[in-house]
């Protein structure tokens, strides 16, 4: 069999980072091969802590114009076009300059946003692997988008619904969805077209192969459904993608995603914080690395924290307030602060599988990201489902109503969900033993689909032969 070196490739975001580095090890405990992760240098520089980094995982940053961070009023198809053209440029240079020094790349493997990455591939006549970073049930509903099923879509969206008999029923899916179950590009008022423009041009590159393989950041009892769902693509569950500490424990100092790019807060002091409250008694509140929430939603969360009066670890970005810097604004400044000091802790950012996996927790207020989801289904933690855009919507009402593990806020008619309504949730999750059954259920399933032997493992090994038999090659 072949002697793998594998370039991989990811959008610079948190989100897309998480994952993939998580599948560079995988990739690289499985086979013993080398792996050189590909980004953009604004994410990696934020990168800070690269100290655990294993033997054989290289970072190689290239410039994608925006060294500083893409910047609020920046131009965002101008962007895309440059990380399109620089990236294409730099991984082709590394592959060649790799093959010229005698130590070739075998693989390509790249996940969500960048089809580029193919063509590249494509080119230079290397197999590329495509790693689908969000549940398979948004794949199967991006698909049917893009074949035959767009006008069924779009009309539904328009139904401003939570009337479940205004749902859509796509071919093999268990649940029928209401708009606010479908991700949020496929609204006609979508502010975020390129997108859905890259997530349809990757369609159109699948449409070229006949059955291709497809990974994804899941695992077969999970969504077993929608992993068959569309007989013209073998997708395959080689998840959840998380570090080992936390999952199959095979690398006990595996705690961390390779490093934070935001400014963790004094790790100890949350830790020691959460370590003095009792089991199951504290909400965590997070929304992830790229969500922003109005002044008016920060204040309602403050009030139905307070009212729900329960400790809380609070996860407010430097740059979800309004504007950078790291000055607090006084706009920025939550009218109960003090109040809010007293029942619980609020930081700027923590290592957030470590928080999930410590016994005090008992809930996870969020905005359901796929990597905070798949966090808290293997940490057993039940929670309130709180979607902003994306597939989160969809991602909540598969916590909801497939594996239970969770309530889902509801808005109110201006879009804002209130104190009362965040409270109503909480005591639901809290009080819940059935949801704290179902998740730990869950964590149980996630750790035997990664175990030696369990279904992720053995996907992901029987795939890795076959690229390995010459299979895949562009
Ligand atoms: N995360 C973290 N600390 C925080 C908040 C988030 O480590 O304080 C991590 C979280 O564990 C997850 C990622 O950031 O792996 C966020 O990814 P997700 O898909 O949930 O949401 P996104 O940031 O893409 O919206």
């Amino acid at each position: 069999m072949t002697q793998h070196r594998f370039l991989l490739v990811t959008w610079p975001a948190q989100g897309h980072i998480n994952p993939s580095l998580q599948f560079a090890k995988r990739l690289m405990s499985t086979t013993g091969a080398d792996v050189t992760f590909v980004t953009a240098l604004s994410a990696l520089r934020r990168i800070s802590n690269r100290s655990g980094t294993p033997r054989g995982l290289t970072f190689a940053p290239f410039s994608d114009g925006y060294d500083d961070g893409f910047k609020p009023g920046d131009d965002i198809d101008h962007y895309v076009s440059e990380l399109r053209h620089r990236g294409s440029r730099a991984v082709a240079d590394m592959v060649v300059s790799s093959a010229n020094e005698g130590r070739p790349y075998t693989c390509i493997v790249y996940a969500i946003m960048i089809p580029w990455v193919a063509e590249v591939a494509s080119e230079l006549h290397l197999p590329a692997v495509f790693v689908w970073i969000q549940p398979a049930t948004v794949f199967d509903i991006y698909y049917y988008y893009f074949n035959g099923h767009k006008d069924l879509i779009r009309n539904n969206h328009m139904v401003n619904n939570t009337d479940a008999t205004q749902a859509v029923e796509l071919p093999g899916l268990p649940l029928t969805l209401k708009s606010s179950d479908l991700p949020s590009f496929m609204v006609d008022s979508n502010p975020y077209n390129f997108a859905l423009l890259l997530i349809e041009e990757q369609f159109e590159l699948l449409e070229k192969e006949i059955k291709p393989t497809i990974l994804v950041n899941t695992f077969d009892s999970l969504e077993l459904d929608a992993l068959k769902a569309i007989d013209k693509y073998n997708l395959i569950g080689i998840g959840p993608l998380m570090p080992s500490a936390f999952l199959d424990g095979k690398d006990p100092s595996d705690k961390s995603f390779g490093g934070d790019m935001l400014e963790t807060s004094k790790e100890s002091e949350y830790l020691e914080w959460l370590n003095s409250k009792p089991n199951e008694s504290v909400v965590y509140v997070s929304f992830g690395s790229y969500s922003v929430l109005s002044k008016i939603q920060m204040e309602e969360i403050a009030k139905g924290l307070l009212k729900s009066g329960r400790p809380f670890l609070w996860v407010i970005r430097e740059n979800q307030k309004n504007g950078e810097g790291k000055e607090e604004k006084e706009e920025d400044i939550l009218s109960c602060r003090v109040e809010l000091e007293e029942l619980g802790m609020i930081v700027p950012w923590c290592s957030q599988v470590e928080v999930l996996s410590n016994p005090s927790l008992g809930c996870f207020v969020s905005h359901c990201g796929w990597n905070s989801t798949l966090e808290s289904l293997v940490s057993g933690v039940p929670v309130v489902a709180f979607p902003q855009w994306s597939d989160q919507g969809t991602n909540a009402r598969l916590v909801e109503d497939m594996w239970k593990t969770g309530v889902r806020v509801a808005p109110n008619e201006e879009g804002v969900v209130v104190g009362e309504e965040i409270k109503r949730c909480l005591d639901m999750v809290m009080e819940s033993e059935e949801m704290r059954k179902n998740a730990k259920n869950w964590k149980d399933q996630a750790r035997e689909a990664v175990s030696e032997g369990g279904s992720s493992d053995m996907n992901l090994k029987v795939f890795l032969d076959r690229i390995g038999d010459g299979c895949f090659l562009a």
